[in-house]
Formats: C-alpha cells, sequence, structure tokens
C-alpha cells in the first residue's frame, strides 16, 4: 500500500545550535551555585546536563543547511581557551539567571565570529545583538537583581558541539550531534 505521508512531511525539521558544554563537575558546581542563588524562589533550575553555552542558535533548519553548517565548522581555526566563570547575574527581562566571565576571552569571540560568517555563507542570519557569553542556570528568575562576583571556577574549553534540541514534556532534551576540536594555542 502507498503510504499517505512521506517522512518528510511528517518528521519536523530539528532545531539545531552550536555551543560549548560544561564537564559534568562544573555543570554540578553551577546548578549548586543556581540552587544557594535562588533559595526561596519560584525559578526554574536548568539540570546540570542541560548546562550550556550557545555559540549560534541556528533554529530549526533542513538537511542541507546542517550539511552547509557542518561544513562551516569543520573550516574553524579557532584557539582552545580557558573561560573564568566569575560573575552570576539575573537579567531581569527575560528573568534568565546566568553564569559568566567579566570578559569575553579573545579566542571565544573568534570562534563565535568565524561561525557566524561562515554561516551566513549559508544564507543564515546571524543575531544582530552584541553576543554576551553566557550560560544560562535558571528561568523565571525574577527575584533575583543585578550581578555579582561568584569564586572563579576555570573551564578548559578544547571543543565545540553541534546540538539537537528536543522538545519533551518534561523539559529540553540535548543531543550533542557532532564535535570539533579547537586547535591548541600557539605558544
Ligand atoms: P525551551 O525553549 O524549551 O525553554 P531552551 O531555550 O533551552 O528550551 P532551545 O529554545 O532549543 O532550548 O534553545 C537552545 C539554546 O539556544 C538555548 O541556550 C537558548 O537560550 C538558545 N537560543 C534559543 N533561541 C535563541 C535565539 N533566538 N537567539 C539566540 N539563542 C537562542
Ligand atoms: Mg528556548
Amino acid at each position: 500500500m502507498t503510504p499517505v505521508t512521506t517522512p518528510s512531511s511528517t518528521t519536523p525539521t530539528p532545531r539545531l545550535f552550536f555551543a560549548l558544554w560544561p564537564p559534568t563537575e562544573l555543570s554540578r558546581e553551577l546548578y549548586r551555585l543556581a540552587g544557594n542563588a535562588l533559595r526561596d524562589g519560584s525559578a526554574r533550575r536548568v539540570v546540570p546536563e542541560n548546562i550550556h553555552l550557545t555559540l549560534a542558535f541556528l533554529g530549526s533548519v533542513d538537511a542541507s543547511f546542517r550539511e552547509c553548517a557542518e561544513r562551516a565548522a569543520s573550516a574553524i581555526r579557532s584557539e582552545s581557551f580557558t573561560l573564568i566563570l566569575e560573575q552570576m547575574g539575573c537579567w531581569p527581562k527575560s528573568g534568565i539567571l546566568w553564569a559568566g566571565s567579566a570578559q569575553t576571552p579573545g579566542p571565544l569571540l573568534h570562534l563565535v565570529q568565524s561561525l557566524n560568517a561562515g554561516l551566513t555563507g549559508c544564507g543564515f542570519e546571524a543575531e544582530k545583538r552584541p553576543y554576551a557569553a553566557h550560560l544560562t542556570l535558571a528561568r523565571k528568575a525574577h527575584q533575583i537583581h543585578g550581578s555579582r562576583a561568584i569564586e572563579p571556577h576555570s573551564w578548559e574549553i578544547n571543543r565545540f558541539c553541534l546540538v539537537q534540541s528536543h522538545a519533551r514534556q518534561e523539559g529540553a532534551h540535548y543531543e550533542t550531534l557532532r564535535s570539533w576540536e579547537l586547535k591548541p594555542p600557539a605558544v
């Protein structure tokens, strides 16, 4: 019997983004710190395995765009680097509690800019807002104001990944599809 629908008409296009994923120990520590910051609140913490730093959000893309994005990622020659997480803050409008750095390291900016440049060649419209490197630790965190220093945590970053976001009833689930090594820094 001929199927009424083809797979392409029933399978939604995957929702993809490029990101940096912290090691388990660091994610657990950030989760704990968010818990301390949010005591007594109604905010929703991001579970440790979901904590990440987004480099570029692609949205729902088809197979040919994904191929182009992967080629763009493979062409990147950015260096590995250390990100020092030393601040925690809250954006009042979005209610996002985040961890981040006082200064975005040069190699991180280089990585984001190279990705955006490569993706632009795939027809991608890069984010217009200035890049704000952060890890979202909680949402609906409206009871926290401003930012404050936290005990610095060093994060050695030597790879980036392409991730698929699956919307599930119990919350987002992220699947790493592929990752790319960053080159060792020149000495
Ligand atoms: P949910 O939307 O279900 O609450 P989520 O925001 O974690 O979950 P996605 O919406 O798939 O999951 O987003 C994946 C990542 O991309 C997150 O880090 C999110 O903050 C970021 N992101 C989503 N939309 C954008 C956007 N328009 N611009 C920049 N980053 C985005
Ligand atoms: Mg979202």
